[in-house]
């Protein structure tokens, strides 16, 4: 981690921690393809915010990277980097590569709780430096958004939260959904947050709903680091051979499987295929049902196929996105001390339910 430098033009200013992780809005090409570039070459490019009341301090991980590259230890280390600065900084910026972006953010909202304060994921689809890029807008728009205050002085976003062309979303409640346009994210289960036109104009019925313990009490999280990666996603196809995963289901490290199954949680009437996951819940594996399709939910009572997975004593994942509900696994098993299938039911931060 690097801490590159503090601007403080104003005083009554907001006092903004700008964590750079890597990913496109960073990244300038070479020979091998688009490469992240430093903290200090970024802060070249990003455009001058002098006049704004803002007093921002910047830090990097070691080495920036492609989010396909980031593993649970970065989140580990974004988590960090909020919670050490968790008091004496009014909001939080990560920029981020889109790829992964909202795997972290769903995870880091199991895993950092109650902060009471705006965390703001945002990245680009194109880096900083091309003529048409969508960098300095999402910058630029994320940083109002963290230091936006409502009428009664608190941060108008007290959650983690992800903003992209021009939508602010619940940070467990968005998937990328585009690989190369520049509205790469959408939330089809909740609703935006925020929209900015000239103005930002917040929703304030969808801020906040659904997140259990507030009031928070400012900068004072509770930080559950511990993540446990036995999962793994079984996503069904026609053709698929329950044999191949023979040796993963009786690994007894794999804690939990999330299947992927068809529309409202589906899945064949396959002899062979349901042997294998009911001996896998019989050894105390948690069988967790999602569907294939982006919006909707999990109802595993509508379909005779549906029952099946029932039947096998499946855990709805309801209408989570697939990042939501493994990253809460991850979470849930990690932390342990709880019932898992009361605890995955339940919402921890906002991420299921309306
Ligand atoms: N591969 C890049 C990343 O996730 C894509 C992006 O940032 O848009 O880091």
């Amino acid at each position: 981690m690097n801490l590159a430098m503090t601007r403080s033009p104003r005083s009554h200013s907001s006092r903004i921690l700008l964590i750079y992780t890597g990913g496109t809005i960073g990244m300038k090409e070479s020979s091998s393809g688009l490469v992240p570039v430093s903290l200090e070459d970024l802060l070249e490019q990003l455009p001058d915010i002098d006049a704004l009341p803002v007093e921002l301090t910047l830090v990097s991980l070691d080495r920036p990277m492609d989010s396909s590259d980031l593993k649970p230890e970065h989140w580990v280390q974004i988590g960090e980097l909020i919670l050490k600065h968790s008091a004496d900084m009014d909001a939080f910026l990560v920029l981020h590569g889109t790829d992964t972006m909202a795997y972290s953010a769903a995870a880091l909202s199991f895993m950092m709780q109650h902060l009471g304060k705006p965390v703001i994921f945002t990245g680009s689809q194109l880096p900083l430096g091309h003529p048409r890029s969508d960098a300095a807008s999402h910058w630029m728009s994320a940083l109002e958004v963290a230091m936006a205050l409502g009428p009664d002085g608190l941060p108008r976003v007290p959650e983690i939260a992800l903003y992209f062309n021009h939508a602010l979303f619940r940070g467990n409640r968005v998937r990328k959904l585009h690989a190369m346009g520049f509205d790469a994210f959408d939330s089809p289960n909740y609703p935006v947050l925020a929209r900015a036109g000239t103005r930002i104009e917040y929703a304030e019925e969808a801020i906040g709903q659904g997140i259990p313990g507030q009031p928070f009490q400012q900068g004072r999280p509770a930080w559950f680091p511990a993540l446990d990666q036995g999962v793994l996603s079984l996503k069904l196809f026609p053709g698929l051979r329950p044999d191949l995963w023979e040796v993963a289901l009786h690994d007894p490290t794999v804690k939990a499987v999330l299947v992927e199954a068809y529309g409202a949680g589906n899945i064949p009437a396959d002899g062979d295929l349901s042997e294998l996951l009911r001996a896998f819940v019989q050894r105390g594996g948690h069988l967790i049902a999602l569907s294939q399709c982006v919006g909707g939910q999990v109802d595993l009572t509508r379909y005779q196929s549906g029952r099946r997975l029932l039947d096998l004593g499946a855990i709805s994942g309801m209408d989570m996105t697939f990042e939501a509900a493994l990253t809460k696994t991850m979470h849930l098993l990690g932390t342990g001390g709880s019932d898992f299938r009361e605890a995955f039911g339940q919402s921890i931060a906002g991420e299921l339910g309306n």
